[in-house]
């Protein structure tokens, strides 16, 4: 049986933690805000460290998806599902997880994330109505096309203000190879000389390894901060902290990993370094914009590739106004999204 406790946070449409005791397993759904429609986000099944650090998480990641589904002109507001258990109970909790989706009534649609595919949710389904269409697919590919996309328009950005070098011999560092990052390798060895990666999980760099010649494998994190043009956060969140803000050498951080930044204010060391950074929510969002070309159940592709130029297009306009204002990028996209969710001009 599951029990639900509602928490009151400023800021927050809802919060409600969930605790089943028969499975083991202790989840959160946050709805952050739902202006432009009921929240959709995807769930996260980890083994995470602490409920304060799950429940920090959900707060974030919920927020970010309001920001994510603003920016990629979606009828959604942002929620997101957290869920502090072991994979191997997966099956049994998603049974469990789809009572607590409908506890919401519909205010938060569930999707995929980290350990949670698109199939896993077909428990979620035969249960739920509140769970993201399945027809869309894996949204992996779709963002990692996203993010290159972004890369390259953020890189043209750069190259028109002070020339560094072509894309082609920009040395270039993915950190995180998982579902989106190996796409993303893919997708840049088709620009790039090489990429290098680095992964905490030896298996999944070796599946890079195996496929391209041209790609490397960067152990040394002393490196990571100097040897590279163009930096990929595409593991978890946070790895863009104020000491690697102040020693970075990259000239771009980029990358499909959802809050890179451990604090909005990294971006002002960013901002003062002369880093341009790629918004996380916009560059990442091609996931989320893989949905928009479902109707009545028909996937169109060709809609969702032509939507997918939003991304270079909002970031050449959020650098602009960055510049412009000396605002770091992150804030402007910020303001962007508040101006749309409150209406103001
Ligand atoms: P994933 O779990 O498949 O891959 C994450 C990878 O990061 C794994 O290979 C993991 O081993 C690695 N990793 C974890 N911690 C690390 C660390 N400390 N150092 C180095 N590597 C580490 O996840 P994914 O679907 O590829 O998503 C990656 C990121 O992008 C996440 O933050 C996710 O929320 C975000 N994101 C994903 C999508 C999507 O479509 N899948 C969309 C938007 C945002």
């Amino acid at each position: 049986m599951n029990k639900y406790y509602d928490l009151r946070i400023d800021g927050y449409e809802r919060v409600v933690k969930c605790i089943n005791e028969n499975v083991g397993f202790v989840s959160y759904i946050a709805v952050h805000n739902i202006n432009l429609g009921p929240s959709l986000g995807g769930c996260r099944l980890l083994e995470y460290p602490s409920i304060d650090y799950a429940l920090a998480d959900v707060l974030s990641l919920s927020r970010a998806m309001t920001f994510k589904n603003c920016f990629a002109e979606l009828p959604y507001g942002g929620g997101k599902s957290v869920i502090m258990g072991k994979k191997e109970n997966k099956e049994e909790i998603l049974k469990y997880m789809s009572d607590f989706v409908n506890y919401l009534k519909g205010d938060y649609i569930i999707a995929e994330d980290s350990n949670i595919s698109c199939d896993d949710l077909d428990i979620v389904r035969k249960n739920s109505e509140f769970v993201a269409e399945k027809i869309a697919g894996d949204p992996s590919p779709v963002t990692a096309k996203g993010v290159y996309l972004g890369i390259k328009e953020s890189w043209d950005f750069l190259n028109k203000k002070q020339y560094y070098k072509n894309l082609e011999d920009a040395k270039i560092i993915v950190y995180g190879v998982g579902a989106v990052g190996r796409i993303l390798v893919d997708l840049l060895l088709k620009s790039v000389k090489k990429v290098h990666i680095y992964d905490i999980n030896e298996e999944n760099m070796a599946k890079v390894i195996n496929k391209h010649p041209n790609a490397y494998i960067e152990r040394d994190h002393f490196k990571m901060l100097y040897n590279f043009d163009i930096f990929c956060p595409c593991a978890l969140g946070g790895t863009i902290t104020k000491d690697f803000a102040q020693k970075t050498e990259a000239k771009l951080i980029a990358g499909c990993a959802n809050n890179q930044l451990s604090s909005p204010d990294v971006s002002k060391i960013l901002l003062k370094r002369g880093i341009l950074y790629a918004p996380d929510y916009v560059i990442n969002a091609g996931g989320v914009i893989q949905l928009s070309g479902v109707t009545n159940g028909i996937y169109d592709e060709s809609k969702v590739n032509n939507k997918l130029k939003l991304i270079p297009k909002k970031l050449k306009k959020i650098f602009k106004i960055s510049m412009k204002k000396k605002l770091p990028t992150n804030e402007v996209a910020d303001i962007m999204v508040m101006k749309k969710l409150y209406m103001i001009k």
